[in-house]
């Protein structure tokens, strides 16, 4: 335990919208896993975030965090190791979530590029709701309610990231009295409350998905809500199936024509996954040469793939059998989460000097 106490905080998660993907395995839970060591670790399932664009399919999100948890466990996150808990049972985030709005200009939140991204990609068009604009804000206060030093995510992050950071330097300003001067990493030492957030950014910082292009002729994010992923849950049928109908270089019609490695699934993919990286780049110029198939390539993937995902599927099949104690696990941690983020919330309200009692 005191141990605990000198290792630098982490808080990463994911929305309860679906089940987690290959995107979300290279953008975070890989290092998520490797980094469970060296950090006191705290992952969230957003299921605020999730109703913020399923508000009428509550019984979805419900569902779909205990599949968000059984993927945890699956991807090798150890709750002897990790605290793993659900966000809405933290009311000192929607707390701190009410203060730092205070923080925030309105313009502000409206010129964030994800929120654009996402209210075009999911199809929002003028009917999003005010707490989904306001999602980024409870996303500072999951992060900061932790008072977590480093945050493990996808490039699709970065703003949000950049958000926690500007509310991290206004509380510590504003409420600690830190000159504004002040280099990001000395926050805590002149005072402060929060840390200034580190983004921690993967080797893949963004996998597109298995369709072609999106409405402006770019690959679209491999996504839960946007059905162009693999899951860390399908079965090899399914995985052999998908990359099989994956979309490649259209204008590749037989295996002698030169095709494209650029913008091109088939090969982002491999670059991703396949360690045999002697092979790729082999494989690769023959296919700019048009000297070698799709099929082929796809097979291979298909095997890497398989490779790394079959294991984790089998532990997910194990888990599946006793939810009761995967419910468990998630209710200790959650019971940890509160006691850390009620800590924060105190230090926050007096800092504020809004306690009374
Ligand atoms: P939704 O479609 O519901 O927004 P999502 O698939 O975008 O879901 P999130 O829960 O929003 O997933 O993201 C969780 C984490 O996974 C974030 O750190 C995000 O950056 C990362 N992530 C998600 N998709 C990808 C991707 N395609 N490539 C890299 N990282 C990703
Ligand atoms: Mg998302």
């Amino acid at each position: 335990m005191t141990e605990k106490k000198h290792k630098p905080r982490l808080l990463s998660g994911d929305t309860s919208t679906g089940r987690l993907h290959l995107g979300h395995w290279v953008g975070s839970i890989e290092n998520r896993v490797l980094m469970q060591d060296d950090y006191d670790c705290y992952f969230i399932i957003a299921n605020i975030q999730a109703l913020t664009t399923r508000m009428d399919r509550p019984a979805d999100v419900h569902q779909n965090v205990m599949e968000v948890m059984l993927d945890y466990l699956a991807a090798g996150i150890d709750p002897e190791r990790s605290t793993i808990f659900v966000q809405s049972e933290i009311a000192a985030i929607a707390e701190l979530t009410v203060f730092f709005s205070l923080l925030v200009p309105y313009p502000r939140l409206m010129r964030n590029p994800t929120i654009k991204d996402e209210i075009r990609d999911k199809g929002l068009g003028d009917n999003y709701s005010v707490g989904f604009l306001l999602y980024p804000i409870s996303q500072a206060a999951d992060i900061l309610s932790f008072r977590a030093d480093v945050v493990p995510v996808g490039e699709d992050q970065i703003p949000h990231l950049e958000l926690t950071r500007e509310i991290a330097r206004r509380f510590n300003q504003v409420y600690c009295h830190v000159d504004p001067h002040t280099q990001d990493a000395d926050y805590l030492k002149q005072g402060g409350l929060f840390p200034v957030v580190e983004t921690r950014l993967s080797r893949t910082r963004r996998l597109v998905g298995i369709n072609g292009p999106g409405p402006d002729g770019n690959l679209m994010k491999m996504s839960k809500s946007l059905n162009n992923a693999i899951f860390l849950s399908d079965d090899p049928d399914t995985v052999k199936k998908k990359i099989m109908a994956m979309y490649t270089d259209p204008k590749r019609l037989k295996a002698t024509d030169k095709g494209s490695t650029e913008n091109n699934p088939l090969w982002i993919f491999h670059e991703a996954f396949n360690p045999d990286k002697a092979w790729v780049s082999e494989a690769e110029e023959r296919y700019r040469q048009g000297t070698i198939g799709d099929v082929e390539c796809k097979r291979r993937l298909i095997d890497v793939l398989v490779a790394l995902i079959e294991p984790m599927r089998q532990r997910r099949l194990q888990y599946e059998k006793d939810i009761h104690y995967v419910k468990s696990i998630l209710q200790e941690g959650t019971a940890r989460a509160n006691e850390t983020a009620n800590a924060t919330l105190m230090l926050a309200k007096e800092a504020m000097r809004q306690r009374y009692f």
